[in-house]
């Protein structure tokens, strides 16, 4: 007689093991120079492997980026770490993300903050993160706002913002953005063509006054939409 085969682990499952490679990780982070303690907890406490493809889970906790599909990649834990530090968010904050991509980075600032938002472009993608991060939340957990469309125009009816996050390579600033940013608020975005991009935090000191910074070169998948690269 055939019995029925054993279920399958759990998709859900966060196991010692995968909570033992995330020490790990946060550990290598915080040796790249990650010191906000609570960055290092959020992406601590995030899951990566739920992220991936289960046939690909054994790269989740390598500091690496990676396929997610339809030409896209989850970016680097770093980078991940290196976005979340610089733009800061505190807990009373309202943020937006540009670039759910996996839905992975919208995940780690949901640990700092409740009041996430987050646009996708592709149809694809958005559906798989909204799926995902609907299943991973934990009862009475925060919500994230999630939309497909064109994020380089923001999201006019869910602004100002008080952290902007772009996850993706943008030509310049896209004027939508800088608008819907709350006076304080801060924008990161990386900003310049494909190898030569560099991270660029923008805070708004006033209606009009807007005081730009140029940092450390990175290399992220292309903006595209009004405000990035022509597809
Ligand atoms: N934050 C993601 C990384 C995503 S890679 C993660 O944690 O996995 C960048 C993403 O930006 C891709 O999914 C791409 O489809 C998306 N993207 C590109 N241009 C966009 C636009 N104008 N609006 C919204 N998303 C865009």
């Amino acid at each position: 007689m055939l019995l029925p085969s054993p279920d399958p682990a759990p998709r859900a499952a966060d196991t010692y093991r995968h909570r033992g490679q995330r020490r790990a990780l946060v550990a290598a982070l915080r040796e790249r120079g990650i010191r906000d303690e609570r960055v290092l907890a959020a992406l601590g406490a995030v899951p990566r492997h739920l992220f991936f493809a289960p046939a690909f889970e054994a790269h989740a906790y390598q500091d690496k980026a990676f396929p997610i599909g339809e030409g896209q990649t989850i970016s680097q834990p770093y980078t991940v770490a290196y976005q979340t530090e610089l733009l800061a968010p505190a807990p009373h904050h309202r943020v937006l993300e540009v670039g759910t991509g996996s839905g992975y980075q919208c995940a780690v600032l949901l640990e700092l903050t409740p009041h996430v938002s987050s646009i996708e472009l592709n149809a694809t993608l958005f559906d798989a993160a909204q799926r995902l991060l609907g299943a991973l939340r934990p009862p009475g957990g925060a919500v994230p706002h999630l939309r497909c469309g064109d994020g380089s125009l923001g999201w006019p009816g869910r602004a100002p913002f008080d952290r902007i996050l772009v996850t993706a390579g943008a030509p310049g600033l896209p004027p939508a953005l800088l608008r819907q940013l709350a006076v304080g608020g801060q924008l990161v975005i990386p900003v310049g063509p494909a190898h030569a991009q560099r991270m660029v935090r923008v805070v708004r000191e006033g209606p009009d006054a807007f005081a730009r910074e140029d940092l450390a070169p990175f290399r992220f998948v292309p903006l595209l939409g009004a405000g990035g690269w022509p597809a």
